[in-house]
């Protein structure tokens, strides 16, 4: 019985390798959620608002093809399917895989670790698929993930009556586009910006 990835033989992957993917099944969630941010579909009320928007011609930061690979709803099919061979293998009369999403089943696999490093012949086909989403996350949010810093709040207006949103605004060296992680509404150019600006609540004396 050897390390599938490097062929030490120490269970079906040796320390080193079940080190990474315990890390990459941790990581794995928040890495997908930041994916999440970088490729939102332009989907605004904004855009209605600034009527100077048409003019700056059609300019699309998403690049279509990532977003058919990389996302979140892949990497959790991925994972699921993991999870149910694992189970299955493991307690082949429980039945059904209990629901859950990609963060669950990722915890799952890590409290799982011992076992499938002891007895899951599959191990190094799951190291490395884990390690493959992990890159393909990665080429789209950078690495390491750049720190976010709060830039404003949120101006937008979320019904009927009046009510801003007021969510914190993060920006990451390198966007040209600021997304509200609460309305999901999306500032982008210069105008947008300014009015982003020009609308902050004045901070108290
Ligand atoms: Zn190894
Ligand atoms: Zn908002």
């Amino acid at each position: 019985m050897t390390c599938d990835p490097c062929n030490r033989s120490t269970g079906y992957l040796c320390t080193w390798h079940r080190a990474k993917l315990d890390a990459r099944l941790r990581a794995l969630p928040a890495l997908y959620a930041e994916v999440g941010e970088c490729l939102v579909p332009r989907r605004t009320g904004w855009g209605n608002i600034v009527a100077t928007k048409a003019a700056a011609g059609p300019r699309s930061p998403i690049n279509e093809d990532i977003l058919d690979t990389v996302n979140w709803g892949r990497a959790a099919e991925i994972l699921r399917s993991w999870r149910e061979d694992v189970r299955r293998l493991r307690w082949p009369h429980r039945g059904e895989t209990p629901p859950g999403g990609l963060a669950e089943d990722c915890r799952w696999l890590v409290q799982e670790l011992d076992w499938i490093v002891a007895q899951y012949p599959a191990a190094g086909d799951l190291a490395r698929e884990v390690r493959d989403l992990e890159a393909a996350a990665r080429a789209v949010v950078g690495d390491p993930v750049p720190q976010r810093k709060v830039v404003g709040q949120c101006i937008a207006l979320t019904d009927d009556q009046g009510t801003v949103c007021g969510a914190a605004i993060t920006h990451r060296a390198g966007e040209t586009r600021l997304v509200c992680r609460a309305c999901r509404c999306v500032y982008e150019g210069q105008t947008e910006l300014l009015l982003l600006l020009h609308y902050q609540p004045v901070p108290a004396a």
